[in-house]
């Protein structure tokens, strides 16, 4: 069991199915990284966001893109870049 905060995408991660190959020290869960082990791109990421929300949420398409958007403005892995 872990308490940890994906720094891509806020997402908690608790069990290990939360964490890229089980694994603990990753500071990404496992929807932001690929079989490889490596970070999937922003735009990838951000489309897996606002599907997660129209999916699990209910929200519109805008209201998750909105919402995604303004969320990855305060993840330290965006906040640096340009939208
Ligand atoms: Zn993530």
């Amino acid at each position: 069991m872990s308490n940890a905060t994906c720094r891509t995408c806020a997402r908690v991660m608790r069990d290990k199915s939360d964490f890229p190959r089980g694994n603990f020290s990753s500071e990404f869960c496992a929807d932001c990284v690929d079989e490889k082990g490596c970070l999937k791109s922003r735009s990838i990421i951000r489309e897996n966001m606002i599907k997660e929300r129209v999916e699990k949420r209910g929200l519109s398409m805008e209201e998750a893109a909105e919402s995604v958007d303004n969320l990855m403005k305060y993840l330290p892995m965006w906040s640096q870049q340009p939208v």
